[in-house]
């Protein structure tokens, strides 16, 4: 099958080289010539385990290549996808739909024979409507379909979460789109992974509904670790306590800083806009937004207290800047509000981060750069862990509190023993952890 993916980004980037290594032929194209440049240079813009190997092994093959020209590949092409950006509009918080447009506009001269165009960038409901409207408009003879596939990868799991699929979800309103995306997905569906077709708009939303709920359970039990530390609790085993359930389930349930990334503060956001056009306030992952956007900057006032109430001057370390482990993505990181708020209390921050210090640089343009967690450390009062990058989770926290001027270790991750760390010398502040150490293990009969 020829593929077109339109957005060379994370998602078409992982999706194009995956849909290679299916045996399907896949150009992968972007308009920003850099970096069409680097990727047929071989080199990889950004950082995700196992898609230098996967991109090299499938271009050597012949069946990925990457293009700044749009035409010559639709005009050959049984499946468009448009993976661009839809970044959260400016000013209002709505989905930015400009270049998911953009590119049906552009495309649309090009399309040949049947072909099907899917979204596969989040987009609100009705989007793929838009789309279909745009294609007729610019090509009124074109035979085209419209499909919704929204991508459920996570950075950082990206291949495997793209190769092994806890579910596929296509929506389409023509009928002849669905031979067309079973094709598309056959190794995926040989391998029994559940393809759920639907109707267009729902297959929209079912990726918004997503997001949104994974958030909402974040963001519930930083809510409850907030109570935890009130109360003399201990947030992992109320976690433990609850995930064990079925119903429930553990994962999502780690409290930490709040949630950031690519993808959910925007998709929260664009998906309270819609309920609110459509008159049907969504009002859960309204508290959801607002809960988590005073959080990221009360962790870094949770700092602050943690150090006797102030950094005025001070040097405080920070470990780890990626608004998760296992990528260089620092969009909507947490670690941007923490620092923002040591250095508004006039800390002077030093980070380290395995990956994401290039990304981070411009952004925190007062902040110093480290080699190393111990460098970052020198001479701090406080260390931070932000980020929960497995190079942190065994430190010599020995040598940590040697080189530091101060005792204070502030874990936002949780990815210590408070005891451990206390015997390095160190003064322990988790997140909703009891201050007193608790006494009975909960039973893990249940498991
Ligand atoms: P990204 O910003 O990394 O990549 C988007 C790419 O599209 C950029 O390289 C940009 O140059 C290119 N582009 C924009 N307009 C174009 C055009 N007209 N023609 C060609 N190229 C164009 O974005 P991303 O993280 O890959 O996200 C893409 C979509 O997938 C978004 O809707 C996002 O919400 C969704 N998504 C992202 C993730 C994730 O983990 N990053 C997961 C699931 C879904």
């Amino acid at each position: 099958m020829r593929i077109v993916m339109i957005g060379s980004g994370y998602v078409g980037l992982v999706s194009g080289a995956c849909l290679a290594d299916f045996g399907h032929q896949v150009v992968c194209v972007d308009k920003d010539a850099g970096k069409v440049a680097r990727l047929k240079g071989g080199e990889i813009p950004i950082y995700e385990p196992g898609l230098d190997e996967l991109v090299e092994r499938n271009v050597a093959a012949g069946r990925l290549s990457f293009s700044t020209e749009l035409a010559e590949p639709v005009e050959q092409a049984d499946v468009v996808f448009i993976a661009v950006g839809t970044p959260a509009r400016r000013g209002d918080g709505h989905a930015d739909l400009s270049y998911v447009y953009a590119a049906a506009a552009e495309m649309a001269p090009s399309l040949r024979g049947f072909t099907v165009v899917v979204t596969k960038s989040t987009v609100p409901v009705g989007t793929g409507d838009e789309v279909e409207r745009i294609l007729r408009e610019h090509n009124p003879d074109a035979e085209v379909a419209v499909a919704s596939n929204p991508e459920f990868l996570r950075e950082g799991a990206a291949i495997q979460d793209f190769k092994r699929p806890d579910r596929i979800v296509i929506g389409i309103e023509d009928d002849r789109a669905r031979p067309v995306m079973e094709e598309v997905y056959r190794p995926l569906y040989l391998n029994h992974s559940p393809i759920l077709f639907t109707g267009r708009r729902t297959s929209e939303l079912i990726k918004y509904a997503a997001n949104a709920f994974l958030a909402m359970k974040i963001t519930f039990i930083n809510e409850v670790a907030d109570l935890c530390e009130q109360v003399g609790a201990d947030v992992q085993q109320v976690a433990r306590g609850i995930g064990l359930d079925n119903r429930i389930g553990s994962k999502f349930l780690h409290a930490g800083p709040g949630y950031g990334g690519s993808c959910f503060p925007k998709d929260t956001l664009a998906l309270v806009k819609t309920a609110e056009d459509a008159g049907t306030p969504i009002r859960l992952v309204e508290a959801t937004v607002a809960v988590n956007d005073t959080r990221k900057r009360a962790m870094g006032r949770k700092v602050i207290a943690a150090c006797g109430g102030s950094v005025r001057g001070r040097k405080v370390a920070v470990l780890g800047l990626t608004f998760k482990p296992n990528t260089d993505d620092m969009r909507d990181a947490p670690s941007l509000a923490v620092i923002q708020a040591l250095e508004d209390g006039g800390a002077q921050v030093c980070a380290f981060d395995p990956e994401g210090m290039a990304a981070a640089r411009p952004l925190l343009p007062g902040t110093e750069f480290a080699n190393s967690p111990y460098e970052a450390a020198k001479d701090a009062v406080a260390l931070v862990i932000v980020t929960e990058w497995d190079a942190f989770r065994a430190l010599d926290l020995q040598k940590l509190r040697g080189v530091m001027a101060g005792d204070v270790l502030v874990d936002l991750r949780n990815i210590y023993r408070p005891e451990a760390v206390t015997a390095a010398g160190f003064t322990y502040t988790g997140i909703g952890r009891a201050v007193q150490p608790i006494a009975e293990e909960l039973s893990v009969a249940a498991e």
